[in-house]
């Protein structure tokens, strides 16, 4: 008997799922400790569509401008979106506007700016400060000796952003342990942050792993992977279009 699914869309989120579950067995982690963020960006709002048609309510995209073209085709559907890409200082009023969540919290002049637009609202944002975990330079995020600097300042001067947890990308490299070394780092960095007992800031969420290495992310503590081409397909990028 083989099992099948209504689309392939169906069939690749169940597979996620599957590894998800053999990977938090195989770290001795409830199956329910790691949630997916599946990552939309480049697809369109029908695939994104299609996904919450799945059950699936968050997206993370890497551009504000990417969230407002799709959020208006989608407005029945009530969905979260989440920024975790590289955002710009002048940008802060769209991710304020249109984000649920921002993963990409790299710098106080950053937090500071989104604190100006949430106040006048009244308005509260969930934020993951992304951390520097690799020793690739193009890599954005806070340099981890920063971070407890950081966290005291937003918790301090950005009552509008609820500090979560972290965030991070791992090396882009074919060497699992090179990779692993990433998301055990965070993890470390939490644990030890947690020990310092920042007031105001909980750290419970680590956010990483990625299509290509979110089993690794899962057995070092991540509580949240994020998935675009493993649940959507290949990213076309337009470029030669
Ligand atoms: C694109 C992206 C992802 C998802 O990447 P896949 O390899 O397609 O799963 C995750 N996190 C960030 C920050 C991204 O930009």
């Amino acid at each position: 008997m083989s099992t099948s699914f209504a689309t392939p869309m169906a069939g690749r989120l169940a597979a996620i799922r599957a590894r998800m579950a053999a990977a938090c067995e195989r770290a001795g982690r409830p199956a329910d400790s790691v949630a997916l963020l599946p990552v939309s960006k480049t697809f369109d709002a029908g695939a994104v569509r299609e996904a919450a048609s799945l059950g699936l309510r968050r997206f993370g995209e890497n551009k504000t401008q990417e969230i407002r073209q799709k959020a208006g085709p989608l407005a029945d559907l009530d969905l979260h979106w989440v920024m975790i890409g590289h955002l710009q200082t002048n940008k802060a009023k769209d991710a304020a506007r249109d984000a649920f969540e921002v993963q990409s919290l790299d710098r106080l002049e950053l937090a500071e700016a989104l604190q100006r637009r949430l106040e006048p609202e009244g308005r509260t944002l969930d934020v993951l400060v992304q951390v520097k975990t690799s020793p690739e330079p193009s890599k954005f995020g806070l340099d981890p000796d920063e971070l407890p600097a950081l966290l005291r300042a937003v918790a301090r001067d950005c009552p509008s952003l609820r500090v979560q947890g972290l965030m991070t990308l791992a090396v882009n490299s074919d060497d699992p342990m090179a990779v692993r070394a990433c998301f055990a780092r965070l993890r470390q960095l939490r644990d030890r942050l947690r020990g310092e007992g920042i007031e105001g800031v909980t750290l419970d969420r680590l956010s990483m792993g990625m299509s290509g290495d979110f089993e690794l992310a899962i057995e070092e503590g991540s509580t949240e992977i994020r998935i675009g081409s493993a649940l959507f397909g290949a990213r076309d990028y337009g470029g030669g279009a």
